[in-house]
C-alpha cells in the first residue's frame, strides 16, 4: 500500500506486467511502419515513461515529438481538456501515431483526434499503453492496446493523483476499502445500539460500545469491571482515563478492520482527544458523527421499557435515567460543538421504524 496525498492505493501491475504490454505494442506497430519513418507523438504528462520505455523497445527508424493535454484534476475526468503544447512541424505526408499512457472516457482522444485532422499528415494511428472500455464512449477505434483495464483509477508509470506518483516504477490502483469511522452520538435509548448493530452489517464495520465492554466486564468481574461498576450504577461516568485506555485496547484487537462504529465513546471532550489523537497516530480518522435525535420524555419510556426486558439496573429507575442525561448536557453534548469545527456533525431524527432511521444514517454515510 502507498498513501498519496489523501488517499490509499495497492499494488495493481508490476514492472514486468506493463513491460510486457509496452512490448507488445511497440512488437505491433513495428509490424505496421518498419519500412518508413513514423513520427511518435507522446502526450504529456502521463506518457512520459510509457514513450521511453516504447522507443527503447522499437528499433526502426522513427521521431518523437510531445503534446501537452490535461483532463484530470484529481481523481475524475473533469471533461476540460486543454491544448497546451501545438502539433509537431514536418508532418505533411507522415505518419502520425499518438502514444497515450490511458484512455478512458475518450475525451482527450477527441481533442487529439480533431487537432490532428486538421493537418496534412498522411495518416493519424492511436496506441494506448491503458484502455478502460467500460467507459470509453468515443467513435475512434483504438488502434493499438498495451492492456485492457477495467475503471479503476490508477496510478504510476507517468500517472499521477494531483501530480503524485508519476515515478513509481509499478501501477498502483486506488484502494475502495478505505476505511469509515462513525461516532453514533445520542442520550441513553437514543437508538445507538440498534442502529450500530444494522449498519455494522451494511458497511462491515466493528462495533465497539464502550457500554457494552464495560458490562462484560462486570458479568466477568474483572479488576476494570469492578472499577466501573459503582459509576455505572449510579448513571454517572467512568474516569476518562479508564473508558480511554480500554477503548484503545478495542481498537488494537481488530487491527484487520475496515472501519469502527464507536457507540458510547466518546462521551468527554478529553475523549474526543484522545480518541483523535489515537487514530492519528494509526493513519486513521473519524469520518462522521452521527447524532440521533428524541425527546427527554420518549427517551425515559423507551429506557424503562429496555430495563424490564434486560435487567439493566440503570435503566430501572428513573432518577438514574435522569442523572445520565444530566451528565450528557454537561459533559457530553459539547462534542456537537467539538464535531462541528471539523465539519463531521450530522444529526438524524432518531423517531420512527428501526429501518426508517437506518435509511435516515445510511443517507448520511453513502455520501461520505
Ligand atoms: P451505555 O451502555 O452507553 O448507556 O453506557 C452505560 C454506562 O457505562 C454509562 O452510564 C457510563 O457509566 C458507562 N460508560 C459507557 N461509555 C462511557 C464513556 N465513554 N465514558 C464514561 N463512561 C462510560
Amino acid at each position: 500500500m502507498i498513501k498519496l496525498h489523501d488517499k490509499v492505493f495497492k499494488p495493481y501491475l508490476g514492472e514486468e506486467q506493463i513491460l510486457a504490454a509496452v512490448e507488445k505494442v511497440a512488437a505491433e506497430i513495428a509490424e505496421d511502419y518498419k519500412d518508413e519513418t513514423p513520427i511518435f507523438v507522446g502526450v504529456l504528462n502521463g506518457a512520459f515513461m510509457f514513450v521511453s520505455d516504447f522507443l527503447k523497445a522499437y528499433q526502426f527508424p522513427c521521431q518523437v515529438s510531445f503534446v501537452r493535454l490535461s483532463s484530470y484534476q484529481g481523481l475524475t475526468s473533469t471533461g476540460i481538456v486543454e491544448t497546451l503544447l501545438d502539433v509537431p512541424e514536418d508532418i505533411e505526408g507522415r505518419s502520425i501515431i499518438i502514444l497515450e499512457d490511458v484512455i478512458d472516457t475518450g475525451r482527450t482522444l477527441k481533442k487529439l483526434v480533431h487537432l490532428f485532422s486538421q493537418t496534412n499528415a498522411k495518416e493519424f494511428k492511436i496506441a494506448s499503453l491503458f484502455y478502460k472500455p467500460d467507459i470509453y464512449n468515443g467513435e475512434y477505434t483504438i488502434d493499438y492496446v498495451g492492456m485492457e483495464i477495467p475503471d479503476t483509477f490508477i496510478v504510476g508509470y507517468g500517472l499521477d493523483y494531483n501530480e503524485l506518483g508519476r515515478n513509481l516504477r509499478a501501477v498502483y490502483q486506488l484502494n475502495q476499502t478505505t476505511m469509515i469511522n462513525l461516532v453514533l452520538f445520542g442520550k441513553p435509548g437514543a437508538g445507538k445500539g440498534t442502529q450500530a448493530d444494522v449498519l455494522k452489517e451494511k458497511y462491515n464495520l466493528k462495533h465497539i460500545s464502550t457500554g457494552d465492554v464495560f458490562r462484560y466486564n462486570i458479568k466477568n468481574g474483572t479488576e476494570l469491571g469492578t472499577l466501573a461498576k459503582s459509576y455505572m450504577d449510579n448513571g454517572d461516568l467512568v474516569p476518562d482515563e479508564v473508558t480511554i485506555d480500554m477503548l484503545k485496547q478495542e481498537v488494537e484487537k481488530n487491527p484487520d478492520a475496515a472501519g469502527f462504529i464507536f457507540d458510547g465513546f466518546p462521551r468527554t471532550t478529553a475523549q474526543a482527544e484522545a480518541l483523535d489523537n489515537f487514530l492519528d497516530s494509526k493513519d486513521m480518522q473519524i469520518n462522521a458523527t452521527i447524532a440521533l435525535e428524541a425527546e427527554d420524555d420518549i427517551l425515559v419510556t423507551r429506557l424503562l421499557e429496555r430495563g424490564k426486558q434486560s435487567g439493566r439496573t440503570d435503566d430501572q429507575d428513573e432518577s438514574k435515567i435522569r442523572n445520565r442525561f444530566d451528565e450528557y448536557n454537561q459533559k457530553t453534548a459539547p462534542l456537537k460543538d467539538y464535531y462541528e469545527k471539523q465539519d463531521k456533525f450530522h444529526s438524524v431524527n432518531g423517531i420512527g421504524e428501526v429501518s426508517e432511521i437506518s435509511e435516515r444514517l445510511s443517507q448520511v454515510i453513502d455520501k461520505l
